[in-house]
């Protein structure tokens, strides 16, 4: 009987995800499906229900992209410290009526910087751009890497004010730099070394008011969006920085949480560059 796995959202018909796991299940050799499930804004609980209910094979687990991270932590019957952090699920594992929740996207971003991109985020000076839920998935893996410096700017300043010292007061963050929360108008006069933007600016094309003197000499630049060449992009390249866009990030979020389902790391660069060749 073959393993059965969905993706959830809505939209979905987008999703990336269905590609990205066929392709990592017949570079293993894993027996599995993976289908994409547009579920009804108000239809979380009963499309995973009828998810785990139907279908030949075993309902073995699933990703969980927007607008239902947030539902799929409260579904979940036990969540892994970094889903606890993050306040957001995109994994869930069932196993004999119980519904395991992590939350792979700061290991994603991890992953991406360290392997694909050769940016090591220790001894860095981190700005983090937005405080939405994809910025606060990543702050804990961030932190436990032991930048420099993390501060995490945000248009609400209010927002990034409350999240740094959220993250502040959790014991993991002992062993990192502590977060600052700012609006941009705080970071006039500052220099990063890793400028990550985790805000959904880039998709609808918004300029972030961001002083060039934000992006220190050999400044990498990463942008969460994919798939679009982003104002925050061209910014930071014209101040001379690397740039890098999310499409490493979503494939290492996946490898993760394919691992965690079937205790094998798929290699990603062949996926990674496969995608590549298809944008
Ligand atoms: P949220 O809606 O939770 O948060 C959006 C954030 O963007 C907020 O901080 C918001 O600020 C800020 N923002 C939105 N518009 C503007 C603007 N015009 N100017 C300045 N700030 C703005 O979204 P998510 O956090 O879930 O997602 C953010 C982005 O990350 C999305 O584009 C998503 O595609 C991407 N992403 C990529 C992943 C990958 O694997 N590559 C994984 C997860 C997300 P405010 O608080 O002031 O409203």
């Amino acid at each position: 009987m073959t393993d059965r796995y969905a993706v959830f959202g809505n939209p979905i018909g987008h999703s990336q995800s269905p590609r990205i796991h066929s392709l990592f299940a017949a570079q293993t050799g894993q027996d599995m499906s993976y289908q994409a499930i547009l579920a009804e804004k108000e239809g979380f609980v009963a499309a995973v229900s009828a998810f785990i209910a139907a279908g030949k094979g075993p309902a073995r687990g699933a990703n969980v992209t927007v607008p239902f991270k947030a539902e799929a932590f409260r579904l979940a019957t036990r969540r892994t410290p970094r889903a606890e952090a993050a306040g957001a699920v995109n994994t869930l594992s069932f196993d004999n009526g119980a519904i395991s929740g992590d939350n792979t996207d700061g290991a994603g971003l991890v992953r991406d910087l360290k392997h694909n991109l050769g940016c090591d985020p220790a001894g860095r000076r981190i700005l983090l751009l937005g405080a939405g839920g994809a910025a606060r998935g990543v702050i804990l893996p961030l932190l436990l890497e032991n930048p420099a410096e993390l501060v995490i700017a945000n248009r609400t300043e209010e927002t990034a004010a409350r999240l740094a010292l959220e993250f502040a007061r959790l014991p993991g963050c002992a062993v990192g730099a502590k977060p600052d929360g700012t609006g941009f108008g705080g970071l006039a006069g500052r220099q990063f070394d890793l400028v990550i933007n985790a805000t959904s600016a880039g998709l609808s094309g918004a300029v972030l008011p961001l002083p060039t003197s934000v992006f220190a000499p050999r400044c990498v630049a990463y942008e969460m969006v994919y798939g679009r060449a982003t104002p925050f992009m061209q910014q930071a390249g014209a101040a001379g920085a690397r740039v890098a866009d999310g499409l490493g990030m979503l494939v290492e979020q996946a490898a993760e949480a394919f691992f965690i389902w079937r205790g094998v790391r798929p290699h990603t660069a062949q996926v990674l560059a496969a995608l590549n060749e298809r944008a």
